[in-house]
């Protein structure tokens, strides 16, 4: 069920207002005062699209500082968006964990915080932190609706796909079900992070909102297919939530829904070296199946170790870099849902 968010106080402030209509850009500024900036403001960048009477989306990019195309397409929508075809309000929220957007880091390089682990946050805590409390108790108590727009970052290639955040409220799950598959990605997956509450994702279907996740590509590249796909995926939830134009969508069929089965669906790492996989994203496998294996680069009499699939299913994602440390995620394995 949905929850009231408790509003903690903060230093942080904004330059927008979101009451007002029309459009607007400006910064949540929260005061930080490292070595260099004594009396200084982290600034995350926001914009409001506001016009008449409609639901409020909150759309956000950079939780991931090397995840390119939720930012891209978020700053699209605030330069191509006439507030004239919009109903209701967008808050549009390019490169929430700002330091780590500007570095084309993960993690903040400032307090080496990943954004999608604070969740509720801490107002008096490092500033992300900070960040994330004041996202949370200040501007998620104003959306209907969230989309927390994700690639594979770094260190993972992942199949384009619109994700669903798990919840325990039935009446929320359908309407998240619904929001997700009109993104029209060619794959959705129910995505728990092994029941890690500290998403972002996760705290937005706490606080009510109608949640929509993406995983696009990856590598810590800008996919030509994964921008086309977000692109219109986003453009087509927020025409279902009726804040744009239905003219905007574009008709998606449902696609089969898919789901990371908890611990089952990752193969780490056993050993230190390089690893090769033995197949490509979209690769059916089964459990026990080899997966891939892992070369010792300072034993030459060490033969390389294999890794096995724990699921029977269908190869969602793979790690990007070669090299491997014991514990590293090398293969993201989906399994047929049980909400298909
Ligand atoms: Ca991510």
């Amino acid at each position: 069920m949905s929850q009231t968010i408790k509003v903690r106080p903060s230093t942080g402030f904004m330059t927008v207002d979101l009451d007002k209509q029309g459009r607007q850009t400006g910064y949540i500024r929260i005061p930080h005062s490292p070595h260099e900036d004594a009396w200084g403001v982290t600034q995350v960048p926001i914009g409001i699209i506001s016009n008449g009477s409609g639901p409020t989306v909150i759309l956000e990019g950079g939780n991931h500082g090397d995840e390119y195309e939720g930012p891209i397409v978020i700053s699209e929508l605030m330069r191509d968006i006439d507030p004239a075809m919009v109903q209701g309000r967008l808050i549009l929220m390019p490169s929430n964990n700002v330091h780590a957007a500007l570095a084309g880091q993960r993690v903040s390089p400032v307090d080496g915080l990943n954004f999608n682990r604070t969740f509720p946050g801490d107002p008096l805590g490092t500033i992300t932190n900070q960040i994330t409390a004041f996202v949370h108790d200040y501007i998620f108590p104003h959306g209907n609706a969230f989309l927390d727009l994700h690639s594979g970052g770094s260190s993972l290639d992942i199949i384009p796909s619109a994700i669903i955040e798990p919840t325990p409220d039935p009446e929320l799950a359908k309407k998240n079900i619904a929001a997700v598959q009109a993104f029209g990605a060619p794959m959705t997956v129910v995505i728990a992070n092994m029941g890690d509450p500290r998403t972002a994702t996760a705290a937005a279907v706490r606080a009510g909102m109608i949640t929509v996740g993406t995983e696009m590509g990856g590598g810590g590249t800008v996919s030509l297919d994964a921008l086309a796909v977000c692109r219109q995926g986003v453009r087509n939830v927020l025409a279902h939530l009726g804040v744009l134009p239905s003219e905007m969508a574009v008709a998606a069929q449902p696609s089969t829904i898919l789901e990371l089965p908890g611990s089952k669906a990752y193969v780490f790492a056993t050993m230190d070296g390089v690893f090769e996989p033995f197949h490509a994203n979209g690769t059916t496998v089964s459990v026990g199946q080899p997966a891939g294996r892992i070369h010792c680069l300072w034993d030459l009499a060490r033969p390389p170790e294999t890794v096995y699939y724990n699921a029977d299913g269908l190869l969602y994602g793979r790690r990007q870099p070669g090299r491997v440390r014991p514990g590293n995620c090398c293969l993201v394995v989906a399994t047929v849902s049980s909400l298909s």
